[in-house]
């Protein structure tokens, strides 16, 4: 089932924990700071270790350090252009490698931050509108998960998510 919430995704107990990375892996601000600083060295090192960079609509994976989930999965998102450059296409991408990376896992549960519409700039409706539209139909075809968690740190991303949101979806 999918969950909406307004927390923080560092505090979550579940077993993969997807976070909004860049392009080069690199840590940075907003989602992807909290997640490494709470989380600890471990992640980027593993990071480093392992990938060289990931391309923008898609994701990897590591442990989670000191954080309550067993996988980190570093989902690349867009950044905002104008809507004409693939942004809609990357960003479900994002989302669905995500989701089949952590199948791959054998994750039951993982949580979500609001993907691209940060700092990347993507309007959060829309976002939200293909957030839930690719978790929702991945749920249809791959009854894997119990649950796929939204974690939505503000008042106006979570009433973007909720207002987007039709269960029967
Ligand atoms: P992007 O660069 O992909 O836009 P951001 O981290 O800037 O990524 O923002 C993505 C979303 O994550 C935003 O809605 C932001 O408010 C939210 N966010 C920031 N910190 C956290 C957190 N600790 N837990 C969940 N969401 C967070």
């Amino acid at each position: 089932m999918i969950e909406l919430i307004q927390g923080d995704i560092t505090k979550q107990e579940i077993d993969a924990i997807a976070n909004a990375a860049n392009s080069h892996l690199a840590g940075g601000g907003g989602v992807d700071g909290a997640i490494h600083w709470a989380g600890g060295p471990t992640i980027m090192q593993e990071l480093k270790e392992k990938y060289k960079g990931c391309p923008t609509g898609s994701a990897v994976i590591t442990g989670a350090g000191n954080l309550k989930a067993q996988y980190v999965i570093h989902a690349v998102g867009p950044r905002w252009k104008d809507g004409k450059h693939n942004e809609p296409k990357l960003l479900a991408s994002a989302y669905q490698t995500s989701l089949e990376l952590a199948q791959k896992h054998k994750c039951q549960t993982i949580a979500f931050p609001s993907i691209s519409t940060g700092i990347y700039g993507y309007p959060v409706e829309e976002g939200a509108k293909i957030a839930l539209q690719t978790v929702a139909q991945f749920l249809k075809e791959n009854p894997v998960f119990t649950t796929v968690r939204f974690v939505l740190f503000d008042e106006k991303t979570y009433q973007a998510y909720q207002k987007v949101y039709q269960p029967s979806t």
